[in-house]
């Protein structure tokens, strides 16, 4: 039995790791943790039966704590819940599929405890990467990604020498807007942005995908994860998401992952790592497979993905201005306050505005978060 703790349990890609303990027999889920969604986390306590389950929020704990009281498990709350999780000693590995930052804190302890990490939580590696990835290799600790970009990246340099890298080949769809410039973006709601033309994804990185915000924060994510420069980092739009990303080696030779648009594959990857289990889904066709296309992004139409070289460039804090201030503006968005064209000038104004800091450390990561938070309040 190989033992998991999954933060983010009740989310996308929580959801979508049950499924894969569900199928497969072998794993035992030890915690679970959500946000406020105590309907589902009842069911996933009654159907997986962690030792130990988490809400973020107190009351909403509260009232789990009493519905749950025929079952053997402890309902804790807050970050002192997560970080509970994330050291318990019984588990192997930790799941991070939360959102936002609230993930570094979890993500060290659990490195710290020597668990190796199934990442979810890009904002965990796009903001304090420079404190997670050291740590890791000190601890000799593995963190497999579950971004399925990264996923087919880590997939294909299995077997090869990582300096040999020349270049890393992020694919990205381009989103609901390909082929749109900015004029035509101007009247953008948001039902029209949470139409994502190939994955199923959360809000958040639904909107994320249509801004192409998404990718800039899986560039600087594999930036870190892959340990490369950012030059070595090429977008590549392709719309109909079949290669998820590739590696080409110093001799030219490009090794690729393809698949069909199913989470569960990279998710299962890191869980089973280095094994391969079988899963049940839809398989690529290449007889249906009219044709692969390939373009260059649009950086004047997403400047969101312009934005993101500039923060990494930048470096220290301003990769968490960045991504501060883009889970706000699209929370903004969401909210129908802001317009569409808002979400990169919102970052372009934080990442301007922020207070530089070379090397945070995560107490000047939250800070930075909190001066980013402030500054859109005071002014949006
Ligand atoms: P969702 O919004 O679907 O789910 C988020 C999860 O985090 C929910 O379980 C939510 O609980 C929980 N959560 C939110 N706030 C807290 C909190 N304060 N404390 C504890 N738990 C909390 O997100 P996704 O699954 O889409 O994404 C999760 C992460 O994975 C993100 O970082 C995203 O960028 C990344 N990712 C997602 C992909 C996808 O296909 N969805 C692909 C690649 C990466 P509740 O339901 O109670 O709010």
């Amino acid at each position: 039995m190989k033992k998991l703790a999954l933060l983010g349990s009740t989310g996308s890609i929580g959801t979508q790791t049950l499924e894969i303990v569900r199928e497969q027999k072998d794993l035992q889920v030890t915690a679970l943790a959500a946000g406020n969604n105590s309907v589902l986390l009842e069911k996933q306590i009654r159907e997986f039966r962690p030792r130990l389950a988490v809400l973020w929020d107190e009351k909403a704990a509260q009232d789990l704590r009493t519905r749950v009281k025929d079952v053997n498990v402890t309902v804790l709350s807050g970050m002192e819940g997560l970080l509970e999780i994330a050291v318990m000693p019984e588990s192997e590995i930790l799941v991070t599929a939360i959102v936002g930052m609230l993930g570094i804190r979890p993500t060290i302890a659990a490195i710290e405890a020597g668990k190796n990490i199934a990442l979810a939580n890009k904002e965990t590696l796009v903001t304090a990467g420079h404190i997670i990835m050291p740590l890791a290799r000190k601890k000799n600790i593995s963190i497999l990604p579950v971004d399925s970009e990264h996923s087919a990246i880590f997939q294909s340099l299995n077997g090869e020498r990582k300096n040999a890298i020349h270049k890393i080949l992020l694919t990205a769809s381009g989103g609901p807007f390909r082929g749109k410039k900015r004029a035509d973006l101007q009247e953008i709601q948001v039902e029209q942005a949470l139409q994502h033309p190939n994955w199923s994804m959360g809000k958040k990185i639904t909107i994320d995908s249509a801004t192409m915000v998404n990718k800039g924060l899986e560039v600087m994510e594999a930036k870190w994860l892959f340990n490369v420069d950012l030059l070595q980092i090429q977008v590549v739009v392709h719309p109909q998401s079949v290669i998820h990303s590739m590696v080409e080696y110093d001799d030219g030779a490009i090794m690729a992952q393809l698949g069909t648009p199913d989470m569960r594959l990279p998710i299962q990857y890191a869980l089973y790592y280095p094994e391969r289990r079988s899963l049940s889904g839809k398989r690529l066709n290449f007889y249906e497979l009219a044709s692969l296309t390939f373009e260059e992004p649009d950086l004047d139409t997403f400047q969101g993905l312009k934005l993101a070289f500039t923060a990494m460039e930048r470096g220290g804090n301003i990769p968490t201005a960045y991504n501060a201030a883009n889970e706000k503006a699209v929370a903004l968005f969401l909210e129908k306050k802001i317009a569409f064209l808002q979400i990169p000038e919102l970052i372009e104004a934080c990442m301007d505005h922020c207070t530089f800091a070379e090397n945070p450390d995560v107490e000047k990561i939250l800070e930075t978060e909190a001066e980013v938070y402030a500054y859109i309040e005071s002014r949006w």
